[in-house]
């Protein structure tokens, strides 16, 4: 079967095998034949030989870790043969830690989860998978042109999970959101706010492009001012760029008991910052930064909801190309325009 594969560390070792082995009965019970996988940042690190790591004894890693799949059999009885699937990323460590040991692997201590089609699991960019019930995640079937979302979506429903577990240690009416950055996670993020029924505002720096159409058509309103320009005393802010400026901008933004919920990862870069302003900032006001990342079955479920309940039109215009496996090099190249890239196995 066909297989989009790395060896992790050697830059542009990007493959398509057309003989990858039948996935291990070890790795699950679901058998899933693959729709799609998404592609992220995440994938471009690890193409570019910067990230990644093979299972233990092989040398390539199998990529995809934004999954989509239809079931073709489940002896277990959880799912039923034709449902839509996703698998979720992470692993428990198997220590475990206290986190991994009650099912919060997002939030590992250790660091010796496994993640698949990045940290020794292979990945989903494979014709079919096998998933463990309690990994597998099923979707609403109208869902089957855009579930690949659930894996960033799923990311924001943690980081929304969070900030509302951090403003309920007061009294908590949040009105405002602001979301710093109009990629996949920063609109997944918007659209989270929206259900929430908050005012949400988006910054991104794109004038052109499907960015300002995709939040307005959320009723959400677009900046491309400075952070700082903004008008605005957000109650929460969403920090999705990871860039070093924007971040200490949006670390300073939010209002009196606001939560500034961090998602970005910065390259490194050394920038000129008040830590006096901002130690004030944070004091003076009650407020909150934090970082957060990943996410564990109850995200996940939590994010199939959300997808349940958004527009399907809204949802299918994050995806800018749906590229056929064959042309698989062609999906891992970004261009300017892309929001989400999808890796398309029905073809
Ligand atoms: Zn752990």
């Amino acid at each position: 079967m066909r297989a989009v594969t790395v060896t992790p560390g050697v830059p542009n070792s990007l493959r398509l095998a057309d003989d990858h082995p039948e996935p291990l009965a070890e790795e699950g019970a679901i058998l899933v034949e693959a729709l799609a996988v998404g592609i992220c940042g995440t994938d471009h690190e690890i193409v570019a030989g910067d990230y990644g790591e093979a299972p233990p004894g092989a040398s390539a890693l199998v990529l995809g870790h934004e999954s989509l799949g239809r079931v073709l059999e489940d002896p277990s009885g959880t799912l039923q043969p034709g449902d839509l699937v996703a698998g979720i990323v992470r692993h428990p460590d198997p220590v475990p830690c206290p986190n991994c040991a009650v099912g919060e692997w997002d939030m590992c201590r250790n660091g010796e989860y496994t993640e698949h089609g990045i940290k020794a699991l292979p990945g989903f960019a494979r014709d079919r998978w096998r998933v463990q019930p309690r990994f597998a995640v099923g979707l609403d079937p109208a869902l089957a042109p855009v579930g690949m979302l659930l894996e960033p979506a799923s990311v924001v429903a943690k980081a929304w999970d969070h900030i509302e577990r951090i403003g309920t240690r007061a009294e908590w009416q949040p009105q405002t959101v602001l979301v710093t950055g109009a990629g996949p996670i920063g609109l997944l993020a918007a659209l989270l706010a929206t259900q929430r029924g908050l005012s949400v505002h988006v910054l991104d720096r794109a004038t052109t492009g499907p960015k300002p159409g995709l939040v307005r058509a959320l009723g959400a309103t677009y900046h491309t001012e400075p952070v700082g320009q903004v008008d605005l005393d957000p109650d929460v802010v969403v920090e999705c760029t990871g860039a070093p400026v924007v971040v200490l901008d949006a670390m300073c933004k939010a209002g009196p008991a606001g939560v500034v919920c961090l998602t970005g990862v910065s390259p490194g870069r050394t920038i000129d910052f008040d830590a006096g302003a901002l130690n004030r900032e944070l004091v003076l006001e009650n407020n909150v930064v934090f970082g957060s990342v990943n996410a564990n079955r109850r995200h996940w479920d939590l994010a199939a909801e959300a997808l349940a309940q958004a527009d399907l039109a809204w949802l299918a215009s994050l995806i800018t190309r749906r590229v056929p496996v064959g042309a698989y090099a062609e999906a891992y190249t970004p261009t300017a325009d892309d929001i989400k890239v999808v890796l398309d196995f029905t073809t």
